[in-house]
């Protein structure tokens, strides 16, 4: 039984979402404590309880797979404890739904990784948030699913389809994910370079706010980058898609497009939300590491799995969140591998370069 304490480092859901899905790959059960202690509502959230029903649900149902408390009953909200002993991943289709805003791109993240080396394809329909911040969004998972594929031209392990955007408060967004496993395994990911930069553009989605809000945050952005107007696009929601509204910035450059987010917000000005792109663009745009913050922990997984799997790889990242350090080590407890974090650059330009050792 690997014992984990959800108060390590971040401190956050992602202990637990990567732990149900390096159960279930590994077939180890494994026992969490202090349940993201490091968060102000610390314990399972809706968001996070329909994460550990994902997981019983690929790993075949009640049947096989159990995630109980101490007491021995089902998890329940609020807990902050739990134990959970994994049946074998099963391709099928499933449909997960938060019940909440919360994100059903965590849920994705969930159960991504056992269904990619499951017999067989799956199609997952999510039903909860699909742009929420603290979260990869869908635009995200979009632009960047080549990428976990280990890039090359090859088809990409997931397509996601959106059929309705979900913010937060109100949710109800929907999205539709095929994940095809490669018959040969997992590609290793290399990603030291990003090429020459291909084209940056940015998307306003907004729902149900008052439309000078996306002409405003545009036009901040026009004025911060130079950007000519067919690189904005204001893109206008269906009404009862909201309230919502995220600004976007994709920079494509020739091995990856690296996806921005910030989002709208009651106690923000639009110049105030612009502002927090910019900030995120600029600070990509002056380094040359092809991987961003999020993108650096996400990879670990995928770039664990390839490894073990015999396919080693590498990527150089802008830098190493409290996040990816500590998903780091959950990944070291259940997998034989070890991940390697050198340093290079100074400056501006400082960055890492991870791989992993077996
Ligand atoms: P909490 O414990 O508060 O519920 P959480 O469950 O949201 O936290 P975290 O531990 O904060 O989970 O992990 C959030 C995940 O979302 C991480 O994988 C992180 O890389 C990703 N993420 C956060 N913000 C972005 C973003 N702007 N773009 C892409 N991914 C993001």
């Amino acid at each position: 039984m690997i014992e984990l304490d959800g108060a390590k480092g971040e401190g956050g859901g992602q202990i637990l979402r990567s732990a149900l899905a390096l159960s279930l790959i590994s077939g180890q059960p494994f026992q969490i404590r202090n349940i993201r202690a490091g968060r102000p509502k610390p314990g399972l959230l809706r968001q996070h309880l329909a994460c550990v029903q994902a997981a019983i649900a690929v790993g075949g149902g009640a049947a096989e797979t159990a995630a109980r408390r101490t007491d021995g009953e089902d998890a329940r909200l609020g807990d902050t404890e739990l134990q959970f002993t994994p049946g074998k991943p099963r391709a099928g289709s499933y449909e997960f739904a938060i019940g909440s805003a919360g994100s059903c791109m965590l849920v994705l993240q969930t159960v991504l990784w056992p269904l990619a080396l499951a017999q067989g394809e799956s199609t997952l329909l999510l039903r909860g948030g699909t742009h929420n911040p603290m979260a990869p969004s869908f635009s995200f998972l979009k632009h960047l699913a080549p990428c976990f594929s280990g890039g090359g031209d090859g088809p990409a392990l997931f397509e996601l389809e959106l059929r309705r955007h979900g913010f937060y408060p109100a949710g109800g967004g929907e999205g539709l994910v095929r994940i095809q496993p490669p018959p040969d395994g997992l590609a290793a990911i290399d990603l030291m370079q990003r090429g020459p930069l291909r084209r940056a553009w940015a998307e306003c989605l907004h729902a149900g706010i008052p439309r000078g809000v996306a002409t405003r945050e545009l036009g901040a952005l026009k004025t911060a980058f130079g950007w000519a107007d067919d690189q904005l696009l204001d893109r206008a929601l269906r009404a009862n898609e909201g309230p919502g509204n995220v600004l976007l910035a994709m920079l494509e450059y020739e091995h990856l497009t690296e996806v921005f987010a910030s989002y709208g917000d009651k106690g923000s000005s639009a110049e105030q939300v612009a502002s927090r792109l910019v900030h995120q663009v600029r600070g990509y745009l002056a380094h040359e590491a092809p991987v961003g913050e999020h993108l650096a922990d996400q990879l670990m997984i995928p770039l664990a799995l390839a490894a073990w799997q015999g396919r080693r790889g590498q990527y150089f990242a802008t830098g190493l969140s409290q996040h990816a350090l500590t998903n780091a080590e959950v990944i070291e407890q259940f997998l034989p591998v070890r991940f390697v974090m050198t340093p290079v650059g100074s400056g501006d330009r400082k960055g890492v370069v991870v791989s992993v050792e077996t």
